[in-house]
């Protein structure tokens, strides 16, 4: 197989080569790792299925018609080979057909909760969310197992803690696979706890988690004597479609289900509801008696397809864990093999056990890390998902809804979490690192169509951006003779009417008022979701960069142009007044309480425009329901919250940095930038940052100015200084000098407050001219410019405090003043949002 002599590709599984452009043309060009959230499709499991669809015509089942009887045959059909698929005989075992893992658990708890004294719930710390949630409706009590010993403890009778009463019916539910690292658990409790001494006489009943474990392993149900009594799975995560579950139940465990109360469309054989009340369950079987309403026939259609699809590509589950297997043991290997250029590891594998990779009995092809740099400091998991998605690279992170894995495996106590929920963790929030610690992981997982390409080119992403090399800087330090810089002069000037859309450039040498909340006319609008009110934003909408606002300050208008990229015909326009006329509006009142948006999470009340025509201009071009929105005016309802530029903390490794207590400053006004009023950049940094982007690649992209989206474009006037990139980190203050202006030059200067540098994030990569995304300058500044795990690009400022208004021009010239040693403070918080 290898061929690592002959420095040959290494090609382990030619088959699986072979077939994946063919049979998964969607994941050409992506690295898909993620398969323990779903696996893809393949190509002919949707052909056979369309055509299936195209052929037959199927009714509603249980009536005489043919095409009914069409339905109800091909139902039962596909009933014996879900249990064929898991070796089930039908004479032991049932199939529900339900709409996913979790709608089976929700089966089993409904029925359970209905016996006399409600039930008991053990479960163990590997569960799943939707297994954990079974726990609220055991009225006799629940408990969650911390470990296998803990289980093993209890099998043994050994373990009275439990506090469960033997006489009420009971449940002990857990993953045949953990969801969060691949861990398998042992599948011998089932039988174990139905022949143990211990638990003769008790009703106690055991749920197999398996919607982790089946997508890369065979499950047999041959032995019905030692099986679980339910087991539950979702479809997807086998075959990747149709999205579809099933609860398997053990026959001799159908009378527990029969307490269920409701009973809908199907499962019944007779009903009566006038004068008298009462129903007949039917009772040939069990999924007559349970499955409500209408069955998901076509999704059973096209599990057939799934099926008959996936044996032909990869002939049993057994190949496909045996391949799966070794694709992880590779990759777990090459993880933990990297280092940083002083020795110390850079991947934090969540594993039981180091040689677990080997061995598919204990372990599925799922590996949960964390990544530290050189000395040792966390990796923001947040920046690594958005280099993924940079490089294109599917993977998962966070909580990964595994609560008791992830508190476990990460050491959070939980007043831990309840300080981190406090501070403002939620689950898929954040930065992944709170007190020091990793609030969630990053997960990766590989499935049936997975290969050694996907292995490699995810080790040298990892390698390529998180491997510290002896070279290594993240942020370049200062020159001391940075300390006094060169004055720089206003080389362009920009607003953003419009929220995320294209920037608007203030005519050349015209003087721009300069407010509390940023330059005039900057955000005055946005773009809302006529669904869910919030605000819109490129990162989702990259084709909002095409919106090109312009105020028209003679007839008062801001007018939006979009530009077609592709053809040069296609453009249209509209305009609204500048003046905030109400009568353009929605009327308030009517709306008023659904009218408020959401702009980046944060509700702010804003004004929807009432025009059918504005609304169709912005929903035709983005292809989304969406309409204009403005601001309440800033003079009267400022947004009061205070600013969230917050300093860097790689300013506190160096000197000569830029440290404010920022809680020393008054609240500051902002409007939708979002992170402070002013953004500035300056050209010097961008040749510095486009001569590494050129030095790593000849053909990469150099970045243009519009991608960083600031306010303001400094250049260094006198060409004859040499270059100081990234010199404004460390300022304080930038005092802007008016050019051929009347009056008192200096009298007549405007002084920016610095609030510290920007945060960036993959919005950087959207051509603003185009709209495409492309992976520079991202990946080059996460290479160049990252710090405590983030990536920074530019500086955020503000009027200094107490100014109502200040002015400036391009050409004007601005001296960037550093921070004065004797005055610098200590400032930990550095969360702040790019956008
Ligand atoms: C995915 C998964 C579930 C939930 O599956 P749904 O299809 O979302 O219901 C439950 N348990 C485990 C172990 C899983 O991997």
């Amino acid at each position: 197989m290898s061929n690592l002599e002959t420095g040959e590709p290494f090609h382990y599984n030619r088959t699986v080569e072979a077939l994946r452009p063919r049979e998964y043309p969607t994941l050409k060009g992506t690295v898909y790792l993620d398969h323990a959230g779903t696996t893809p499709y393949a190509k002919s499991l949707v052909d056979d299925f369309s055509q299936n669809m195209i052929l037959n015509l199927l009714g509603n089942p249980h009536s005489g018609s043919t095409s009914s009887q069409t339905s109800t045959c091909m139902v039962d059909d596909v009933r014996l080979k879900v249990l064929q698929f898991f070796n089930a005989s039908p004479d032991f075992f049932d199939v529900v057909f339900v709409a996913n893992a979790t709608a089976g658990i929700k089966l089993v708890v409904e029925a359970l909760r209905e016996h006399a004294g409600g039930f008991w719930y053990g479960y163990h710390k590997d569960a799943h969310t939707s297994l954990v949630g079974a726990r609220q409706s055991a009225a006799a009590g629940h408990h969650c197992f911390e470990s296998d010993a803990a289980v093993e403890t209890w099998l043994r009778g050994k373990d009275s803690s439990t506090g469960r009463d033997s006489k009420t019916v009971a449940l002990f539910a857990y993953p045949a696979q953990s969801n969060m690292n691949g861990r398998r658990l042992p599948l011998s409790w089932s039988s174990r706890l139905r022949r143990s001494k211990n638990f003769e006489g008790s009703r106690i009943y055991t749920l197999l988690d398996t919607a982790a474990l089946v997508s890369s392993s065979p499950l047999n149900l041959r032995d019905a004597a030692s099986a679980p009594d339910f087991t539950v799975l979702s479809f997807y995560k086998i075959f990747g479609f149709p999205d579809l579950g099933a609860l398997i139940v053990r026959k001799e465990a159908e009378p527990v289900l029969q307490h269920r109360r409701y009973f809908g469309g199907g499962t019944v054989e007779m009903v009566t509801c006038l004068k008298e009340q009462w129903h007949i369950k039917k009772a040939t079987s069990l999924h007559e008696q349970i499955e409500d309403g209408t069955l998901p026939i076509h999704s059973i259609l096209a599990l057939n397809s799934a099926l008959s699809t996936h044996r032909k590509l990869f002939t049993s589950m057994r190949h496909i864990s045996s391949h799966t297997s070794f694709l992880a043991k590779q990759l777990y290997d090459r993880l933990s093999a990297l280092r940083h250029h002083n020795g110390s590891s850079v991947c934090l594998i969540y594993t039981d056990a180091p040689s677990s990779y080997n061995n598919s009995q204990i372990q599925g092809p799922v590996i949960a890390f964390n990544l530290r740099d050189s000395v040792g400091e966390w990796v923001s998991n947040a920046e690594v998902e958005k280099l993924a998605v940079v490089k294109n690279i599917q993977l998962r992170t966070g909580g990964l809804c595994n609560p008791g894995g992830i508190a476990a495996s990460l050491g959070l106590d939980p007043w831990e979490m309840k300080e981190n929920f406090s501070a403002g963790q939620r689950c898929g929030n954040g930065d992944g690192i709170m007190h020091g610690k990793p609030t969630g992981m990053i997960r990766v997982s590989l499935g049936a169509m997975s290969t050694m390409e996907d292995i490699s080119l995810f080790t040298t992403f990892i390698e390529d951006f998180f491997v510290e090399g002896p070279d290594h800087v993240s942020v370049a330090p200062l020159e001391d003779s940075v300390q006094i810089s060169s004055p720089f002069c206003v080389e362009s000037l920009t607003i953003y009417p419009i929220k995320s859309c294209g920037g608007w450039t203030i005519p050349s040498r015209m003087p721009w008022a300069i407010r509390p909340e940023g330059l005039a006319w900057d955000r005055e609008w946005c773009l809302v979701h006529l669904g869910t009110h919030e605000a819109l934003s490129q990162k989702r909408y990259p084709k909002m960069a095409l919106l090109r606002p312009s105020i028209d300050f003679t007839n008062g208008f801001l007018r939006v142009r979009y530009e077609n990229p592709t053809s040069s015909t296609t453009s249209a326009e509209i305009s609204v007044p500048l003046s905030a006329d109400p009568s353009v509006f929605h009327p308030e009142g009517l709306h008023s309480s659904s009218r408020s948006s959401r702009v980046c999470g944060e509700a702010t009340a804003t004004k929807t425009y009432a025009s059918d025509s504005v609304a169709a201009f912005f929903s035709d071009f983005l292809e989304t329901p969406c309409t204009l929105a403005r601001f309440p005016s800033s003079s009267t309802t400022l947004s009061t919250r205070q600013s969230k530029a917050h300093l860097q903390p790689h300013q506190r490794n160096y000197r000569k940095t830029n440290q404010i207590d920022l809680s020393s400053l008054a609240p500051r006004p902002i409007l939708l930038s979002n992170e402070s009023p002013i953004l500035t950049i300056t050209r010097s940094s961008l040749d510095n940052l486009n001569a590494r982007i050129k030095g790593r690649s000849t053909d990469a992209k150099a970045a243009d100015t519009s991608v960083f989206r600031a306010n303001i474009v400094l250049a260094q006037s006198d060409s004859n200084v040499p270059a100081q990139p990234y010199c404004e980190d460390s300022w304080r203050l930038m005092r802007i000098i008016p050019q051929r202006r009347e009056g008192p030059d200096e009298a007549r200067a405007t002084e920016i407050e610095m609030l510290g540098s920007c945060r960036r994030c993959q919005m950087v990569c959207i051509d603003q001219t185009t709209a495409k995304k492309n992976e520079e300058p991202f990946a080059t500044l996460s290479k160049t410019r990252r710090m405590g795990g983030k990536v920074w690009f530019g500086v955020h400022g503000g009027l200094v405090g107490g100014r109502r208004e200040g002015s400036i021009a391009v050409g004007d010239t601005v001296h960037g003043i550093a921070e004065d040693m004797s005055q610098s403070h200590e400032n930990g918080d550095t969360r702040c949002e790019a956008n």
